[in-house]
């Protein structure tokens, strides 16, 4: 990933995306409103934060690429496996929908979560036009939803895997990432071999959700994979990390959109 810096916030772009008509960014704590411990740039609506905070935050992070608030659609997240295509933003006063991936085909509309360690997983379609963001903590990880996207993106919009786009965004990493003998099991169910997901050392286990959710892709026919090999727990100054600030933190912000196409009426 690509680390840029617009109205003092920061943000990283996905190499592959840049060339691409897309508005995206996923956004560092920095910047932002909050005080501690969500400091700053917290969007998280259950965190503890002010709401007054988070809608400030929320319009710095918008007008970073000048996009309108009142094209965000936005949910949820339970650390499901719903997936949700809009053709529409959600109104700011209507309620949110549960779900833990989003997608669209429309301009005009700008796809919107939060994290802090769970997997932002990024899909872009340039020959159909689709943009599609994920939820992917360990849970989503390991029942799969990288795949059921690819599926979802086959049957709502006629995709071919070989044509899209996947990023894995900054999340926790394989060294911060330990684990029990349950989340063993729930592993073993839901992939052939684990020697590259789960890694063993001084008699423990770590969980690798880079590799899974990549693997997982791979598995889906998807070829144009992009890692951004962030660890969030390594580098809380930059992000929030539930585990490593002991569930007491804020939400980074991740943003995807589809550009409004030039039109020929001579208003630009
Ligand atoms: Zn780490």
């Amino acid at each position: 990933m690509i680390k840029q810096e617009i109205k003092g916030l920061s943000f990283y772009q996905f190499e592959a995306l840049r060339q691409h008509p897309v508005h995206q960014g996923i956004f560092s704590r920095l910047g932002g409103v909050s005080p501690d411990p969500w400091s700053s740039l917290n969007l998280g609506g259950l965190s503890g934060d002010s709401r007054e905070n988070i809608v400030e935050n929320r319009r710095r992070i918008f007008s970073c690429f000048d996009l309108p608030v009142e094209t965000l659609f936005d949910v949820w997240q339970v650390h499901g496996n719903r997936i949700i295509c809009t053709d529409r933003p959600r109104p700011l006063t209507a309620e949110h929908e549960k779900a833990d991936a989003i997608f669209t085909n429309m301009p005009g509309i700008t796809l919107f979560m939060r994290f802090a360690d769970c997997v932002p997983l990024f899909f872009y379609d340039p020959k159909k036009n689709v943009v599609g963001i994920a939820h992917a903590g360990r849970i989503g990880t390991l029942n799969r939803i990288a795949e059921d996207c690819i599926v979802r993106m086959k049957v709502e919009y006629g995709s071919e895997p070989g044509d899209i786009l996947a990023g894995i965004g900054p999340s926790i990493g394989p060294d911060h990432y330990e684990v029990k003998q349950d989340v063993l099991e729930q592993a073993e169910i839901c992939f052939d071999d684990l020697r590259e997901i789960l890694v063993h050392e001084n008699g423990k286990m770590f969980l690798n959700l880079w590799e899974a959710n990549r693997l997982i892709l791979a598995q889906s026919g998807v070829t144009k994979i992009e890692i951004a090999e962030i660890c969030t727990a390594c580098h809380t100054d930059e992000w929030f990390s539930h585990r490593a600030e002991n569930g007491l933190t804020g939400r980074f912000g991740a943003i995807l959109a589809l550009k409004e196409r030039e039109t020929d009426d001579g208003e630009h």
